[in-house]
């Protein structure tokens, strides 16, 4: 069995999309192939453990919570995150899997929450956008936008009627966190009166950028 390459599994509050603040078990695969200006969560590059999927499984259940994360670095990235979401969904969870718009989502769980980024010029990832995706979202999932500047809005707002987005799926506004000023973010998006979810990712507010939080 196809083992995975983890960075860390841990307990925290979810801090963004539509089960922000429900207690959650994450699992942050190790590996992305891009490299966003803004990421904080470059640890997770490079390192990690090798572990059979029951293993993951096992400590999971370790918390004994029913919503799951699976994120990274990018998960998709390595091919026995398939595999994994199926057995987390088969085993009863509530599954989400944060990804960065640029793997192909064909072939992920249907039961599987995808929140997925659409990544904006400010990240400096804007041509990695996998835009076949849009065929695999459906209500149940989100797309989610993280934004540095006002260019990063304005194209942002651009591409949520060039796509239709809203009527596919629900969309999240967040701000790029120490880059682009939140209260602005919310009044740009009260002004064009956006059909989007305005986020501030509640574990930053909490605790910073302590990684495993
Ligand atoms: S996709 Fe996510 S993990 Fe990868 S570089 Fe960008 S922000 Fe970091």
């Amino acid at each position: 069995m196809a083992r995975l390459r983890i960075t860390e599994i841990f307990y925290s509050l979810q801090g963004e999309s539509r089960s922000s603040g429900f207690p959650t078990v994450f699992v942050r695969l190790t590996g992305c192939p891009l490299r966003c200006g803004y990421c904080d969560t470059a640890y997770a590059f490079k390192g990690g453990d090798w572990l059979k999927p029951a293993e993951v499984l096992e400590q999971v259940a370790a918390y004994g919570v029913k919503h799951v994360t699976v994120t990274g670095g990018e998960p998709l990235a390595q091919s026995a995150c398939l595999d994994l979401l199926t057995r987390l969904c088969d085993a009863g969870y509530r599954v989400s899997l944060e990804t960065c718009g640029a793997l192909d989502l064909a072939r992920v769980d249907p039961r599987v929450i995808k929140v997925m980024d659409l990544k904006t010029p400010g990240s400096g990832e804007v041509e990695k956008n996998l835009y076949s995706n849009m065929a695999y979202l459906s209500a149940r999932d989100q797309v989610k936008f993280v934004i540095c500047d006002e260019a990063d809005y304005l194209w942002s707002r651009e591409k949520l009627a060039d796509l239709g987005l809203a009527d596919r799926c629900e969309v999240l506004f967040s701000p790029a966190f120490g880059l682009q000023e939140p209260r602005q973010l919310a009044e740009w998006t009260l002004r064009d009166r956006l059909p989007v979810r305005f986020q501030i990712q509640l574990h930053k507010l909490l605790w910073g950028d302590e990684p495993g939080r």
